[in-house]
């Protein structure tokens, strides 16, 4: 398996350091696009990788660093003069609540539209959009798997929101989406003898009573195996001065994880 990180940071990181926490995956039918952030077009422009190469996108939950595929979308369209053959849809798997949200927000950005014939169309969202609305879905021999998690949860509220565990053959990843720390699902991750790496999310901003994201210290309460099997992401930096050496490591932009 092949994974490379499009950026390791939050919502909102300086572009010139880091850009939002967006990955690829190699499959035998593409690239499968774990997240399109505001930033996921310029990242895959320096991998040299062109928007009509991805053959999906996989969303996560409706923020801008993870749910932005506006300019994805119409590049795929519009960009036939330089890149593969054009007026491509794009599509788009994720679990249907958050797919309802996201066709919904697209609709006014991509509803009206010009065909390649110069005629105005209003059937963009189902002419640009390929739209699946799955909690599992194949590429090739990767099995992708949504699995909810909580992020921006407190009382009743719990916004829609998903890990998603990546499986080919023998070789499985988990990667944490956004979300509160909750050891449950980080330990059976863990103690699944297919698991080679937990991607997770991690914030080093001084702790509060988690209700978004995960904190440093807060995952430093697992137990050493599990922290050997754990990759960073989402931090945009890693401060100065913290070691972590308990964990795998801190996923960078651009870096590659092969198993
Ligand atoms: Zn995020
Ligand atoms: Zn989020």
């Amino acid at each position: 398996m092949r994974l490379q990180f499009l950026g390791s940071g939050g919502a909102f990181p300086d572009y010139r350091i880091n850009y939002n926490n967006n990955a690829i995956i190699e499959t035998e039918q593409g690239w499968i696009l774990l997240d399109c952030g505001q930033t996921a077009s310029q990242s895959l422009g320096e991998l040299g990788i062109h928007p009509c190469e991805i053959a999906a996108i996989l969303i996560t939950h409706m923020h801008c660093d993870h749910a932005s595929p506006q300019a994805l979308i119409w590049q795929r369209y519009y960009s036939s003069k330089k890149g593969p053959p054009g007026f491509l849809s794009t599509p788009i798997y994720s679990p249907p609540d958050v797919m309802e949200l996201l066709i919904g927000a697209m609709a006014p950005y991509v509803g009206i539209y010009n065909d390649e014939t110069s005629k105005i169309r209003t059937d963009g969202e189902s002419t640009l959009i390929e739209c699946h609305p799955t909690n599992t879905c194949t590429f090739g021999n990767v099995e992708f798997e949504f699995f909810p998690v909580h992020h921006v949860h407190q009382g009743e509220v719990d916004k829609p929101a998903y890990g998603v565990r990546i499986t080919q053959g023998e070789t499985r990843v988990y990667w944490s989406g956004d979300t509160i720390y909750s050891p449950d699902w980080i330990c059976d991750a863990a103690s699944d003898p297919k698991t080679r790496t937990i991607f997770h999310e991690c914030t080093f901003s001084p702790l509060i009573s988690g209700t978004a994201h995960t904190h440093y210290e807060e995952l430093l309460q697992l137990p050493k195996e599990v922290l050997e099997k754990m990759v960073l992401m989402h931090h945009t930096l890693v401060p100065e001065g913290i070691d972590i050496h308990p964990m795998q490591g801190a996923a960078a932009r651009h870096q590659v994880f092969t198993w």
